[in-house]
């Protein structure tokens, strides 16, 4: 299957422009959004994602982690409500949280699951009992969930067109049941096939990432600089695109929005820091200038 490969630009996006907001409106109006992630090692995947989620404009913000590292979580993100959950002798979130975890996805718009999560057994277990008891919310699924994802593909019956899948080369693989390298060679090809046989919009990331839909349509983006491979950059890219869904934009246009307002951030500041060596923290706060830039 093949078809033109577009390649985004702020052109393309002004043709498809994100939902607006009134002055009027509260903060209901631009969406909730469930951030479930972190680990004992690695809390700040699901920091960076929640931030880039209100730096991408959605208007509340939730965040469910392992309960050693909640509170100080909590701290470190005032702007979200923090819930500690049991966690397993790896550090990871426990399925034993699923329930719970369930009931909280019913009550949002977009539950982004993944950044910073460890634990690849709990992560299967909690992808495959919240995919499949959730209706009515987007999912963004990234990190360790992309790894586990080939083993529970049945979860994702019933959630056609509303799931965005953000793997980099590795996580491909994984989820197609193939080589990296294969994955390398042709990219195009491989967020092709994933978002046919998943019903999903993949956003395949690397130095040009390929965006495609269950419809077969292709996007490409190349905006990004080299600095962007940088840890906690993904977690980033994740957080934008759930953000952008949370604010009311469909899955196909909140990705390629994300993509590309994540490329353009680490293109502004590689041109005042240098190419190499930003956080991917600091791509957070040059997410509503770009916003603002593109409207
Ligand atoms: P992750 O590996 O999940 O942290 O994601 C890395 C992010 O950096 C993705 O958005 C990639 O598209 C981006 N990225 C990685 N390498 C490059 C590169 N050489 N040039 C531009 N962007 C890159
Ligand atoms: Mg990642």
């Amino acid at each position: 299957m093949s078809g033109p490969v577009v390649p985004v630009t702020e052109a393309l996006l002004r043709a498809m422009p994100l939902p607006r907001h009134e002055e009027g409106e509260d903060k209901d109006a631009r969406g909730r959004i469930l951030v479930i992630g972190g680990s004992t090692e690695t809390p700040g995947g699901a920091l960076l994602a929640g931030l880039a989620a209100l730096r991408a404009g959605a208007g509340k913000l939730q965040i469910a982690t392992c309960r050693s590292v909640a509170p100080a979580l909590a701290v470190a993100v005032p702007e979200a409500r923090v819930s500690g959950l049991e966690e397993t002798p790896q550090g990871g979130i426990s399925a034993a949280a699923a329930g719970l975890l369930a009931e909280r996805c019913g009550r949002v718009d977009v539950v982004l699951l993944g950044p910073g999560m460890l634990d690849g057994a709990a992560v299967s277990l909690l992808t495959a009992r919240l995919l499949g008891s959730t209706a009515g919310a987007c999912f963004v699924l990234d990190a360790a969930v992309l790894q586990e994802l080939a083993g529970c593909r049945a979860a994702l019956d019933g959630h056609a067109g509303r799931v965005v899948l953000t793997p980099h080369a590795g996580e491909m693989a994984a989820l197609l049941g193939i080589g990296r390298d294969a994955v390398l060679a042709d990219p195009l090809a491989a967020a092709r096939r994933a978002a046919t046989e998943l019903q999903a919009v993949v956003a395949m990331k690397g130095g040009c990432t390929f965006i495609a839909d269950p419809g077969g349509r292709a996007w490409s983006c190349d905006r990004g600089n080299v600095g962007l491979a940088t840890s906690g950059s993904g977690d980033t890219l994740a957080g934008i695109i759930a953000g952008l869904l949370a604010r009311g934009a469909e899955p196909t246009e909140a990705t390629l929005w994300g993509v590309f307002l994540h490329a353009e951030a680490g293109a502004r500041l590689a041109r005042r820091q240098g190419p190499i060596g930003y956080l991917a923290r600091e791509l957070l706060a040059e997410i509503p200038r770009i916003l603002a830039d593109l409207l």
